[in-house]
């Protein structure tokens, strides 16, 4: 047999694994975290709940394919549970790395590690409940800052206005090391927090920056701001709401000063110059001139990047692709080893593992069906190699003292989470640890062993 394993099974992963089934290959998806989905589970945002139902839906039917396998609450890494030499030892005709971008960034500023500082993906881990985000103090105060100005700043700020049931922050401040024509928010994302902005206060901060933006020809009045980000406070007449949103432009963090409980108490910034450069853009340069602003709780907004536990060959942007110089443009797949100049053979990576923080889930499809096209091609031209059959698998990862989870655990699980559900009166329930979701799975097969013994003893003796 020619098994395909692919680690991570995000949608990248999964739709990968769709191809690679239809194709007539086997797919064996290894996965961190007990369910699949990835961060259309547990990074889209809650509310939107027909958008992640409708993803679940596609999870599921994949998950359904008979040559489509599932070992989740596996970590694939040199430092974690198996590594990427044993994954190779159970034979697999090839490897797509489909783990997305687990790194977290931070500025390396001092003071970093104080309490109330969060990386952006490990708070929205903790507010869509992925084990052990979920249990973990992620803990808000009044006064929130969140560095950054693409749509998970937004979105985080939207969960603390409006939306989580126990933060009541005073303020949020959105800080930007640019100026405001560079945010990147998607109108409808902002739609949802601009009741929260105070049109009095956001023109003073236009004022403060105008300055240093039209330097670089940029034309920050209030009147061409609002009309191309902020479309209800043309209305001179807006009226906002509480908590109150706020932004501060050119402004690049350079300490975290702690109060004497260890808690994040002030952040430091630097006021930027923009320079415009030769291709029209612009870079944030920052002055020696320092603000204190005092924020209880910071949440860095400004990207992902790759694991390096994983035990990939790291490049310059993350995991190391092959170079790709007569396609220029062209997305390359193949893993690439920087000493030796040379594709490792048999190992792609797709999706936010490719190319992190990158798209929607529409485009981490496309990159893993893409990326199952090239190794179907790769793995079809290649020797017979004899891949583990899917319970040889499981009992190596056992005699591992692993407890992989199996498409069948999966479907314990979710009952045991509806009946869970049922009992509290909630539309959902999700458990919050791994624990608790292995217990649960033990508890319901059990539950489903003693009511078939009790139809079988109904059924009268022939
Ligand atoms: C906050 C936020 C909000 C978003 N909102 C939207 C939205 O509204 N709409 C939209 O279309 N897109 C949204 N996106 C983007 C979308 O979630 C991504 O495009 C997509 O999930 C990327 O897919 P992926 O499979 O490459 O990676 P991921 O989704 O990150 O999946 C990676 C998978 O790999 C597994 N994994 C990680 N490390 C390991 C390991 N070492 N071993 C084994 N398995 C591992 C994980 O368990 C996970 O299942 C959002 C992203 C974020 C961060």
């Amino acid at each position: 047999m020619k098994g395909i394993f692919l680690v991570g099974a995000g949608p990248a992963g999964l739709f990968a694994a769709r191809q690679i089934a239809r194709a007539g290959f086997e797919a064996f998806l290894f996965n961190r975290d007990i369910k699949p989905g990835g961060l259309a589970e547990y990074g889209i945002y809650p509310l939107k709940e027909k958008m992640k139902g409708g993803l679940r839906k596609q999870f599921a039917q994949i998950l359904e394919m008979p040559n489509v396998r599932y070992f989740g609450h596996i970590k694939v890494g040199s430092a974690y549970d198996v590594t990427i030499e044993e994954l190779e030892g159970m034979r697999c005709a090839a490897i797509i790395f489909a783990c997305g971008a687990q790194g977290t960034r931070k500025l390396g500023l001092v003071g970093e590690d104080a309490k109330g500082v969060y990386a952006a993906k490990d708070f929205v881990y903790h507010y869509n409940q992925l084990p052990p985000f979920a249990s973990m103090d992620f803990s808000t105060g009044r006064r929130i800052a969140i560095v950054g100005m693409g749509n998970v700043a937004i979105e985080i700020a939207r969960w603390l206005l409006d939306d989580s049931p126990e933060r009541r922050p005073e303020n949020v401040l959105v800080i930007a090391r640019r100026g405001p024509l560079e945010i990147k928010f998607d109108e409808r994302e902002l739609e949802f927090v601009e009741r929260h902005l105070s049109r009095k206060e956001l023109s003073r901060e236009l004022e403060r920056v105008k300055e240093r933006c039209a330097r670089c020809r940029q034309d920050v009045s209030p009147e061409k701001v609002f009309e191309h980000h902020f479309l209800l406070l043309k209305d001179a007449g807006f009226a906002s709401v509480l908590p109150r949103l706020s932004f501060r432009f050119l402004s690049s963090p350079t300490a975290i000063v702690p109060d004497s409980d260890g808690r994040i108490a002030k952040l430091v910034v630097a006021e930027d110059e923009l320079v415009l450069k030769e291709d029209g853009s612009t870079a944030a340069i920052p002055t020696r001139e320092r603000t204190e602003i005092e924020v209880d709780t910071l949440i860095f907004a400004i990207g992902d990047k790759h694991d390096a536990g994983l035990g990939l060959p790291m490049g310059p942007e993350g995991f190391a692709t092959a170079p790709n110089p007569d396609r220029p443009g062209e997305p390359s797949f193949e893993v690439w080893d920087p000493d030796a100049r040379r594709v490792i053979p048999g190992q792609y990576v797709a999706g936010w593992a490719r190319h992190a923080s990158t798209g929607l889930v529409g485009i981490a499809r496309h990159d893993g069906e893409v990326c199952a096209g090239k190794v179907i091609e790769f793995v079809s031209h290649a020797p017979e190699c004899g891949t583990l059959g899917e319970q040889e698998i499981l009992a190596r990862l056992e005699a591992k003292g692993l407890r992989p989870v199996t498409k069948a655990d999966l479907k314990l699980l979710a009952y045991a989470e509806a009946r869970e559900a049922q009992t509290r009166q909630l539309n959902s329930f999700k458990f919050a640890d791994n624990d608790a979701m292995l217990k649960a799975i033990a508890e319901e097969r059990e539950r489903m062993r003693t009511s078939r013994m009790v139809e079988q003893s109904l059924v009268p003796a022939a």
